[in-house]
């Protein structure tokens, strides 16, 4: 028993030992749990604090993202723009106003671009609203999650109630066992009390053993019963520590979940905020570049208008001095018109003067020819031949009758144009006078010839022409403007005066007239008398007319007496004076008689001036009786002026000068060293054309006739032979020898049976000479 009951006590002191490790165990397991569920407490404490930290951060996230930035952003960013389409608007209106006379701005390239500008402005302000709606989205998700952490929060909530009430029902449940541990302590003490008995008591020990036998077993059963809870209670903390754990892990999973949904959250929202940021970046530099190129754009605008500024005030300047210029363009054409004008009328001027000074020269050329060739022809001996053409008379009438026929050549003054029959015949001439040439143009031509006689030589001088055709008038002239006759006689009286220092002179006049083949005396006693030329009786082959008066002249005065006795004379012996003188010849002689005294040189010059009878047809127009007659004279003696002319020209041994009375009367004037000038005289007049034509055709058939080499006739030098004067067929009656030669001296007419007026110009005559 003894032994039992050591082997008991000790595994009483096993048990009990057991027990209090047991008891340990739990209290340490208490405490842990304790520990623990404070642990979670606080970790469930810091998260709330979280939570609610997060849902600040998201409010704060919300309200920054509320678009606060992005929108002052957008409103700053639209005011700039407006504030830039204000200035486009204002540089458009200037630069339209400044481009308004130049073109209209259409299609501006500013233009355009602020279109642009104003496009990409509005996709900017769509982006924003995008951005804000997205903002929104992010928003309602964040929304969600807060919603969802609520949700797991109240999960995480009544975990935590569950884990109160276990840990409430494991708390009881350890009362429970404490209690039931501290029962079982009492217990001992009543095995103590029964071993005491049982060592009193022997007998009775015996059976208190078995008792206490079986009440061990009891306890045993009981112990085992409360190992039995005790397992339990631990598979219960097991299972409690493995639902904590589960919970723990729950928690740290949602934590985990929680975190990376914050993460998760953060990350979106750093995005959206990058994002965001980004966006109000990129809209801010576009904006910027956009700002820019569009203050670019302005300054370009600017150095444009600055640059347009210069241009636009060159412009204008050049447009100021355009219009300057041609305010003053007509002052100035005026000006230049007047100076070309100065100019050309100065030049026009000057070939003028040019164009007259080669004329000048040209006429003095020509005349120096004429000089030479007359020089030649007075070394020749020569016919000249020069035609006058008088002015259209009143006596002319009027109509195409009276109209001018004759043309010069402005150039050649010795051409003029016949236009006959609608044809122009022109004739060249030696000379020719025009309508308007005067009486002393016509002398000046003459003068040499005249002067000549002065020298020895014998000169006639013919006035040949129809009726009416201006002979009278050239040779005698009016008293107001006289003829070569007056002229003549005066330049000789000059030119004598001229040579009186070594030269005695005596100029004597004689005046005749052939009528029907007659010679009479002009100027003597009987008019009416019939003269005759006969051969001078000193062999010297010279021919005279006796009784022919010769009037010693020295003056003028004496020349008109003259020439007025002369006029008396003729006019008392017919009717008609007109009509008689154009049918006979009167003739002019004047013989100049020279001696020098120093040598004895004699010389004698004869000047016969002829006015011939008129040259027109008459006998073709049927005249009869006494018409006829002198028509046929006049032909005769005219023809035969003609004929001598044309002998002597080609040179004929045979020289017709005795087939009239003027030829036979001339023929030492025409023949050998003589000069002879033949006037025709034409009527301009239409009327006249025929007549005129053949004076100009005898003319022409004239002037080419020759003259054998001019001679000074002086007395030292041998006369022309008999032969060379055709005195092959003497005169009838004709007596050389019997009578002086006339002209030799004063010869003194006696006075006669004159008019008392030709008898006293007579005696005037004779006192003069
Ligand atoms: P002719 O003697 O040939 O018959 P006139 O000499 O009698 O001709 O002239 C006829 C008219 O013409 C006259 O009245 C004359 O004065 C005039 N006459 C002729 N020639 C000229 C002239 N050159 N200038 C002016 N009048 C002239
Ligand atoms: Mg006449």
């Amino acid at each position: 028993v003894m032994v039992s009951m050591a082997h008991l006590q000790e595994e009483k002191l096993r048990l009990q030992e057991e027990l209090r490790g047991l008891q340990e165990k739990l209290t340490a397991q208490e405490s842990d749990e304790l520990s623990r569920s404070l642990q979670l407490q606080g970790q469930v404490e810091t998260l709330k604090g979280k939570l609610l930290e997060q849902a600040q951060e998201i409010s704060r996230l919300h309200s920054e993202l509320g678009g606060t930035d992005a929108e002052k952003q957008r409103d700053l960013l639209a005011a700039e723009n407006e504030r830039l389409r204000q200035e486009m608007k204002v540089m458009e209106g200037e630069l339209r106003e400044l481009r308004w006379p130049l073109a209209p701005c259409q299609g501006c390239a500013h233009l355009q671009e602020n279109a642009g500008l104003q496009e990409r402005l509005s996709q900017l302000q769509r982006e924003a609203e995008e951005m804000r709606a997205r903002l929104a989205e992010v928003d309602l998700e964040v929304q969600q999650k807060t919603n969802r952490l609520a949700e797991v929060e109240l999960r995480l909530k009544d975990s935590l109630a569950e884990r109160a009430e276990e840990e409430e029902r494991l708390s009881r449940r350890l009362r429970d066992s404490q209690e039931t541990i501290a029962s079982l302590k009492s217990q001992p003490q009543q095995i103590k009390y029964i071993i005491k008995t049982v060592e009193v008591e022997s007998a009775k020990t015996k059976q208190a053993l078995c008792e206490s036998q079986s009440r061990n077993e009891y306890l045993q059963e009981q112990v085992g019963m409360q190992r039995q809870v005790l397992k339990e209670m631990e598979q219960q903390l097991q299972s409690s520590q493995k639902t904590a754990a589960q919970l723990r892990a729950q928690i740290t999973m949602y934590e985990a979940e929680l975190e990376r949904a914050h993460g998760q959250m953060l990350e979106e929202m750093q995005a959206m905020e990058e994002e965001k940021n980004r966006a109000i970046e990129e809209a801010f530099s576009r904006a910027q570049v956009e700002m820019k190129a569009v203050h670019e754009n302005l300054a370009g605008v600017r150095t444009n208008l600055l640059t347009l500024q210069p241009a636009l005030r060159t412009l204008t300047h050049d447009y100021n001095s355009l219009k300057r210029q041609v305010r003053n363009f007509p002052l100035l054409l005026q000006e230049t018109l007047r100076n070309a004008r100065a100019e050309i009328g100065q030049a026009i001027e000057e070939v003028h003067n040019t164009n007259r000074e080669l004329l000048r020269k040209y006429r003095r050329e020509l005349q120096l020819r004429k000089k030479c060739h007359n020089e030649l022809v007075r070394l020749k001996g020569n016919i000249r031949v020069f035609g006058r053409v008088r002015p259209i008379t009143k006596e002319d009438g009027e109509g195409p009758e009276a109209a001018s026929v004759v043309t010069f050549d402005a150039d050649d003054d010795a051409v003029l144009h016949l236009l006959h029959k609608g044809k122009q015949v022109s004739f060249e001439l030696d000379k020719v006078f025009p309508p308007q040439a005067s009486q002393e143009e016509v002398f000046q031509e003459v003068q040499a010839l005249v002067t000549s006689c002065i020298d020895g030589y014998n000169v006639c001088i013919f006035a040949y022409g129809q009726t009416g055709a201006g002979k009278t008038y050239t040779m005698e002239g009016t008293a107001a403007n006289p003829g070569i006759n007056q002229r003549a006689l005066q330049l000789l009286f000059s030119e004598v005066r001229g040579k009186a220092v070594d030269w005695d002179y005596a100029i004597s006049v004689s005046a005749a007239e052939i009528y029907n083949e007659s010679l009479r005396d002009l100027l003597g006693k009987e008019p009416q008398e019939k003269l005759e030329i006969k051969l001078c009786p000193d062999g010297s082959g010279q021919l005279y007319v006796p009784g022919l008066t010769e009037f010693r002249v020295q003056s003028v005065e004496d020349i008109n007496k003259v020439f007025e006795f002369g006029h008396v004379n003729r006019a008392t012996e017919c009717t008609n004076l007109n009509e008689h003188s154009s049918r006979s010849h009167a003739l002019l002689i004047v013989t100049v008689r020279g001696l020098d005294r120093s040598t004895g040189l004699r010389t004698t010059g004869k000047l016969n001036l002829v006015d011939l009878a008129g040259s027109e047809r008459v006998g073709r127009s049927g005249a009869e009786g006494s018409r006829l007659r002198e028509a046929q004279h006049i032909n005769k003696s005219l023809s035969a002026l003609g004929d001598v002319i044309y002998a002597l020209r080609s040179r004929q041994g045979h020289v017709p000068f005795r087939n009239s009375k003027l030829t036979y009367l001339l023929q030492d004037s025409l023949s050998g060293d003589s000069k002879t000038l033949m006037m025709v005289q034409v009527s301009p007049a239409e009327k006249n054309t025929s007549e005129t034509l053949c004076s100009l055709k005898f003319a022409e058939r004239v002037r080419s006739v020759e003259l054998g080499p001019v001679s000074r006739k002086a007395e030292l030098v041998s006369w022309p032979s008999q032969e060379q004067l055709e005195v092959t067929e003497g005169p009838p009656g004709d007596s050389p020898g019997t009578a002086a030669p006339p002209g030799r001296g004063h010869t003194s007419p006696s006075p006669g049976q004159l008019s008392s007026r030709s008898a006293s110009i007579r005696r005037k005559l004779q006192t003069s000479g």
